[in-house]
């Protein structure tokens, strides 16, 4: 394709995307293909002579089309939002465009500055505390996903915490020293933290305790529950090395305590310390707006914090925004310089060079993305964002608790998130799900924590009307919606997060589940 073919194609190409968003949401949103659609579409291998554009150009539609789930349109209601914008794909389309793997500064100077520049402006609207700045002997670092930070600053503590035990050792004592210490690591979590952090301990090589959450603390962890862990572990001779908190779980956006948490934190601290984490994926996303700045009042003692600019900020995949209190603590653990990598540069110190604060050694220029959501938005653009979903948000649950006959909120509504079951209507006994009788959720999980008047019986019967209705809305297809199993209880969660959801979807959201809960709810 040579330059002139190159503008055509692309013009044609923004065309046909524009059409795409200016029409997303009259599509089915979940793409209701059967597996395997796609090999029988396509030919057995590639062509022998090259194809025109126009000719590739039309199986976007034809074929990659039904196959695609829509995220941006406004009636996916499930997961978490991950919004894409058109200055971010523009930051997509420069950066692909200049393709420069810039693991060293060196490989690309603007690319390692830039990054150093848009975290600082991010850590600040985020109202992280100053030591998460680079100006000081902290900093920001873009990574894949939420999960490969977790995976990253878990390596940076467990090597924090191994390098602790084994000061002022040499040689064998020290080798030996730091295998008996790995044997007894172990990073903690809370049976909400997202799945991450424990593929994190597996693939760090250490063992994983996840910490038990309540409905009746809205599904946070306490400091009470870590206390307990810690005194657990040291009875089994355990040592536990990190801990992932969250701001918003994924299946309830519950906040941890993050004051109780670093009390007990601050009254354990010995040599060797637990890293703390902040796993702020999706909900980080809010603390744009002022009103949930006291949320970072404890992040100070703690040692990173992540969110990912791609779920609720209006920022296109990939960009998950990591932030260390001691960027040493990243560098020391993974930091290693073979001949080739070495330059003046980065032997002088000068520079930052992100591939020692990251697993990979190469890396896209995706700071170009959020400079220009940044710019394009503003700060009072991306707070109106982030309002105008909090404000449906509460809209959407303020109708659900309206129709106390038919639902149920489970979870204190946060962050745009609503979670929430059917009610089992007064005489339980004569309510079945139509046609669906040999509904079985979750068997032996119940718990007596929801709704202590509830009975076993009573909560199987209330999961397998949710999980009926919930499967019904999606197969129908009209809206997407998804659900979580929290403490034996199923839930179904509506999110609004797409740039383009408006009251009026969230209002036909809201109407279809009340009509399938309905139409189920006919009396026997
Ligand atoms: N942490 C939380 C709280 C999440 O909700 C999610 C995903 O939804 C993740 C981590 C994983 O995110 P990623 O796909 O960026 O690894």
């Amino acid at each position: 394709m040579n330059s002139a073919e190159f503008r055509k194609a692309a013009h044609s190409a923004i065309d046909e995307i524009v059409d795409y968003y200016d029409t997303i949401q009259d599509r089915r949103v979940v793409s209701n293909v059967e597996p395997g659609y796609l090999r029988k579409l396509l030919p057995s291998g590639p062509p022998e002579e090259g194809e025109q554009w126009a000719d590739i150009q039309k199986d976007i539609e034809a074929k990659i089309m039904p196959g695609l789930t829509h995220w941006q349109s406004p009636n996916f209601m499930a997961f978490f939002p991950s919004n894409a914008t058109y200055p971010s794909m523009l930051g997509e389309l420069y950066s692909a465009a200049f393709h420069a793997p810039a693991f060293n500064w060196l490989c690309s100077p603007a690319i390692t500055e830039l990054e150093t520049v848009v975290l600082d402006w991010l850590a600040r609207i985020l109202y992280l505390p100053d030591c998460f700045l680079s100006e000081g002997e902290g900093g920001g670092v873009i990574q894949g996903s939420a999960s490969e930070a977790i995976v990253t600053v878990m390596v940076a503590a467990r090597e924090r915490y191994l390098t602790a035990a084994c000061e002022n050792l040499e040689g064998k004592e020290k080798e030996d020293k730091r295998t008996q210490t790995m044997g007894r690591l172990v990073a903690l979590g809370s049976e909400q933290s997202h799945s991450g952090t424990a593929k994190a301990a597996i693939i760090t090589g250490v063992r994983y305790r996840s910490m038990p959450c309540r409905l009746q603390d809205d599904l946070a962890l306490t400091g009470h529950q870590l206390r307990a862990a810690l005194e657990q572990c040291a009875s089994e001779g355990l040592e536990p090395f990190y801990l992932t908190t969250t701001l918003g779980t994924t299946a309830t956006c519950a906040i941890d305590r993050f004051d109780e948490i670093r009390a007990v934190v601050d009254s354990i601290q010995s040599l060797e310390k637990i890293w703390i984490h902040v796993d702020a994926a999706y909900a980080g996303a809010a603390l744009v707006c002022e009103e949930y700045a006291h949320l970072t009042k404890d992040f100070v003692a703690f040692d990173s914090f992540e969110m990912n600019m791609h779920k609720w900020l209006l920022t296109n995949f990939d960009a998950g925004c990591l932030f260390v209190r001691k960027r040493k603590d990243l560098t020391s653990a993974l930091s290693i310089t073979p001949s080739y990598l070495q330059n003046p540069f980065s032997d002088k110190g000068l520079v930052t060079d992100y591939r020692d604060w990251q697993i990979p050694l190469g890396r896209r220029f995706r700071a170009l993305k959020i400079w220009f959501v940044l710019r394009t938005y503003g700060i009072n653009g991306l707070k109106a964002h982030i309002r105008n979903h909090i404000q449906l948000g509460e809209s959407f649950a303020r109708w659900v608790r309206q129709r106390e006959d038919l639902f149920r909120i489970l979870t204190p509504p946060a962050f745009a998130l609503t979670v929430f079951t059917l009610a089992l209507p007064a005489h339980t006994d004569s309510w079945l799900p139509n046609g669906d009788t040999n509904v079985k959720v979750n068997e032996g999980l119940v718990t007596a924590d929801y709704l202590p008047e509830t009975s076993t019986d009573q909560l199987e019967r209330a999961n397998a009307l949710t999980k009926t209705v919930y499967e019904r809305i999606n197969a129908a297809g009209g809206i997407f919606l998804t659900s979580s199993v929290v403490e034996g209880v199923y839930a179904i969660r509506v999110v609004s997060g797409s740039e383009r959801t408006d009251e009026v979807h969230l209002r036909k959201a809201f109407d279809i589940l009340v009509k399938t809960t309905k139409e189920m709810f006919r009396k026997r």
